[in-house]
């Protein structure tokens, strides 16, 4: 297979590639995004990165990412970096910004929070920095440092 065929198979003309998720998040990321969405999905995972050592990627066509879906890739990749395609060329990089708080899209694993026991919405803040969140729940305070754990 000469270089320009394997090319072919992993670009797209029109979508979104994130780029620089840690190994192997891959599959996480996928979770997020869905498997409902149009076009074809391509995962690519342990490459080589100098700035994480090894890295996925995932590519998806057509797809346009909502500031939710957003919001929980920061959680799982925030290392991520957002591409948008359009005819075939990156027309717009978009770096992940881990938002200050999450409203709703996170679990509380702790059985006697109040979200959990009275189905109160989930509200967690941020703390740490932005390559390696945590995040602390609003209600039972328990601070949580793998907030990748949480996502739903
Ligand atoms: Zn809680």
């Amino acid at each position: 297979m000469t270089p320009t065929r394997t090319h072919k198979v992993y670009a797209i003309e029109r979508g979104t590639v994130i780029d620089h998720i840690p190994s192997p998040l891959a599959m996480k990321v996928v979770e997020i995004l869905g498997v409902h969405q149009e076009g074809i999905l391509t995962v690519g995972i342990n490459f080589k990165s100098e700035k994480l050592g090894s890295k996925d990627i995932v590519k998806v066509e057509n797809l346009k990412l909502t500031a939710a879906v957003t919001d929980r890739l920061a959680l799982v990749a925030p290392t991520a970096t957002i591409n948008i395609i359009e005819d075939g060329k990156v027309v717009e990089k978009r770096q992940i910004k881990v938002p200050r708080e999450f409203k709703g899209m996170l679990r509380c694993p702790n059985p006697n929070c109040v979200t959990n026991v009275e189905g109160v919405e989930t509200h967690f803040v941020r703390e740490g920095d932005q390559a390696k969140p945590g995040v602390r729940c609003h209600y039972c305070e328990r601070l949580y440092k793998e907030p990748s754990e949480l996502v739903v």
